[in-house]
């Protein structure tokens, strides 16, 4: 979606003014723009990126030297800031001793930001994160020096200064434990001028990965796709490949060349998973093909981990850095590939804060680092799909898995006419195969897309149903803590013992499953079934997630029942059958992709079936097996499908063919939400090839407390919504306590 090209450099300074010298800044904090600092003659050769400390208000704050004027096409350049006079302009206190951000990551902060129509403070916010603001202070080590004629020799100083001459300088703790002795004989000897402080250097904390480790052996069909990819990463420049093909055909195998032919240049390599619960097995196969571990980055890395790793992709140290979406926005001192894998998930957009999708804004920085990208999935979003069509994205595709393994068979299993008993959910239809496969000694897996035991609790007796006190939405019953909780807000409390509105007891009933309901009847169906459930909730962390699924490589477990966290790319080779509880369930709700998703999510679940010798199954349990979703996912035809979506899609621009920005309102009070968004829908922008629908209460009306409207902007292509949100938004004033906030290229419509 995103076409604006961006390879023209303004001037790298701010033009001389007449008066004093100044420099903007900019804070991590949400203003419309950067703020001018006068330059102090100590620090006359400021640069842009520098990292300064500078007054604001009473407080001091820490921002980055700014290039003058954002490098934007000029239908998204926000308005200039009103100039300080020079009187009343503060100086730059300091320059902090830390690595500049780089010129491309700059433009990048810059060009999100005028994107996503935020302040660009706020994208800075996340490059910085409190990473480069705090310095790395260095360990001091104590190296033996000239001995004081006058010092007290005793056995312990004696081996202290041995092992000080011998193996120092050292950390004192290291020093103390290496000669057997306690700190104070250290510290005594320090006091003494026997051991002088030395600054030690840290060691790097990544090592380097080797390309020529371990190369793989490379099929037929991907040899091909794997030079092309070498080629592309050995020569450099901006350039963005599709790398597709179905689950299982090697497509790591080959991007890991295209990361190995980048390394032989010098370059620094970016890879982003949508989540990171995926990185332990990621990291793991880096490893072997390298000989060294990647770099990670998510938001759990401890705070010192953080700095460490920060600094050291702004140093270069760190060669290939594996993270989350927020890794797009570390200070790479020479990135030379990016990677993203599965890039049909919507994980990749963020929701909250700057709201932007990685994958695209991917494709941005990859254009201003002049590198090259490849988006890797077995079914390509159609945003792909559409731009691979249109010729600005290359192709590359492999069409058969490795090593001769057969894609699954998939079925469906018509609920209609194969019900499960009263009260169960899982089809005789599957039962018996699971029976089956459990027989032979290979794996089966149920998925549900469902924390939790049931999604809804209700009354017998008056029809009351459990609700989220703070959201329009159902509390979800969790069993084994017994606490139902709202999947939205968090909300929890102990599950009721009677109906909270009539007082029955023994009334509330659980309403459909979830993955605990199903584990308790496959428990009841199969008692000797070795079971492990995989949810979100269930494993805290990727450590337990990895080690869940290496006890499944192991074949420690019979049945594993699982949330979307078990689609992910996952290799187990002994799990040949998949059974989809519930393979409708992604299809309410009207959402524009919700078939694309649907089908996204369970062939990646299916993909999981017969990866190794023995044939897998797909079952499908479905109330309409005749909807096009379960059609391509029986037949694997997905360009068929996806050309039939394209279709549905192209005639009322929906994207790719047209452009979406959300306006979703909220407020602490019903009436200021319908105030505000009244004003917005009276003042809509009006004009040749676009529409805006709405306001409309949202799906989720309520959420934490909040009020919340929606208005939809919908536009052709070629028309760029940024100017046009920009002055929609100027031209209405929200109520008190209601705030307006803008989601372009909207994933969720909730
Ligand atoms: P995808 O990413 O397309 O799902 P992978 O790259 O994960 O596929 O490959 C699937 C499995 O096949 C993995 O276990 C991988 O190690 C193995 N594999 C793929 N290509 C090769 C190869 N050329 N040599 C050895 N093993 C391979
Ligand atoms: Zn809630």
């Amino acid at each position: 979606m995103v076409n604006a090209s961006l390879d023209k450099r303004p001037p790298a300074r701010k033009p001389e003014s007449a008066g004093r010298p100044r420099v903007a800044v900019l804070l991590p904090l949400p203003f419309p723009g950067p703020f001018d600092y006068a330059v102090p003659p100590a620090l006359a050769d400021l640069q842009p990126g520098d990292i300064v400390s500078v007054p604001l208000g009473r407080r001091t704050e820490t921002g980055v030297v700014w290039d003058p004027a954002p490098a934007l096409p000029p239908e998204f350049t926000p308005p200039p800031m009103k100039p300080v006079a020079d009187g009343r302009l503060k100086p730059v206190l300091t320059r902090l001793d830390q690595p500049p951000l780089p010129g491309a990551l700059r433009r990048f902060v810059d060009w999100v930001a005028a994107y996503t129509l935020s302040p660009p403070g706020m994208v800075l916010a996340m490059a910085l994160r409190t990473a480069a603001t705090t310095p790395i202070t260095p360990a001091t080590g104590w190296a033996a020096a000239e001995a004081p004629p006058d010092l007290r020799e005793t056995p312990a100083r004696r081996r202290v200064l041995d092992v000080a001459t011998s193996d120092g300088p050292l950390p004192g703790a290291e020093l103390a434990r290496r000669a057997g002795v306690g700190a104070g004989v250290v510290r005594g000897l320090a006091d003494a001028g026997a051991l002088r402080a030395v600054v030690l250097k840290p060691a790097p904390p990544f090592a380097t990965p080797a390309p020529a480790y371990c190369p793989p052996t490379l099929g037929d069909g991907q040899r091909e796709a794997a030079q092309s990819l070498r080629d592309l990463a050995g020569a450099g420049g901006f350039s963005v490949t599709l790398l597709e093909g179905v689950t299982g055909s090697g497509k790591t195998e080959i991007y890991l060349e295209a990361i190995a032919a980048c390394l032989e240049r010098g370059r620094q390599v970016l890879v982003l998973l949508p989540e990171i619960a995926l990185s332990a097995q990621w990291t793991g196969r880096f490893a072997r093909r390298f000989g060294a571990e990647p770099a990670l980055w998510h938001s759990d890395l401890s705070p010192r981990l953080r700095r460490v790793t920060w600094h050291a992709v702004a140093e270069g140290s760190a060669r290939v850095v594996v993270g989350a979406r927020s890794a797009l926005f570390l200070p790479f001192a020479e990135l030379g590939l990016i990677i993203v894998d599965e890039e049909h998930e919507s994980a990749f957009k963020q929701e909250d804060g700057v709201t932007y999708h990685a994958r695209d804004m991917a494709v941005v920085r990859a254009r201003m680092d002049h590198a090259p990208i490849i988006l890797v999935s077995a079914t390509p979003s159609l945003e792909t799909l559409a731009n691979v069509g249109a010729g600005r994205y290359r192709h590359l595709a492999l069409t058969a898995r490795h090593g001769g393994a057969a894609m699954p068979a998939v079925r469906t299993v018509d609920m209609r006419a194969h019900p499960p008993e009263r009260g169960l959910f899982l089809s005789p239809v599957l039962t018996e195969a699971m029976q089956a496969t459990m027989a032979r000694g290979e794996q089966a897996m149920l998925f549900l897309n469902r924390r939790g035991y049931a999604p809804l609790t209700l009354c017998r007796t008056c029809g009351h149903r459990l609700q989220c006190p703070n959201c329009t939405a159902w509390l979800v019953e969790h069993r084994a803590r017994r606490v139902i909780t709202c999947h939205h807000c968090g909300y929890q409390e102990p599950t009721p013992p009677t109906c909270p509105s009539c007082h029955a007891e023994a009334s509330l009933t659980p309403i459909g499953p979830g993955v605990e309901r199903i584990t308790e009847e496959a428990r009841a169906t199969f008692p000797d079934a070795r079971l492990l459930v995989m949810a979100s909730d269930t494993l805290p962390g990727p450590a337990a997630t990895a080690d869940a699924v290496a006890q499944i490589a192991r074949r420690e477990v019979d049945l594993v029942i699982g949330t979307q966290i078990v689609a992910k790319g996952w290799h187990f080779p002994h799990l040949t059958l998949v059974g989809v509880v519930d393979a409708d369930l992604g299809l309410g709700g009207g959402d524009l992709r919700a078939a694309e998703r649907t089908v996204q999510l369970l062939h990646q679940v299916a993909g999981r079936a017969g990866r190794a010798e023995a044939p897998g199954t797909v079952l499908l349990q479905s109330y309409c097996t005749e909807h096009p979703v379960m059609q391509a996912l029986v037949s694997g035809d997905f360009a068929s499908f996806m050309r039939q979506e394209a279709e549905q899609r192209r005639p009322g621009f929906w994207p790719p063919f047209g452009r979406l920005a959300a306006l979703i309102v909220s407020a602490d009070t019903p009436e200021a939400a319908d105030a505000t968004a009244r004003a917005l829908g009276a003042s809509a922008p009006r004009g040749e090839g676009m529409q805006v629908l709405g306001p409309a209460p949202a799906p989720l009306a309520i959420l934490r407390g909040r009020h919340r409207r929606r208005l939809l902007l919908r536009a052709r292509r070629e028309i760029a919504l940024q100017p046009i949100v920009r002055q929609w938004l100027e031209r209405v004033a929200p109520e008190r306590g209601a705030r307006i906030d803008v989601d372009i290229d909207p994933v969720s419509f909730l």
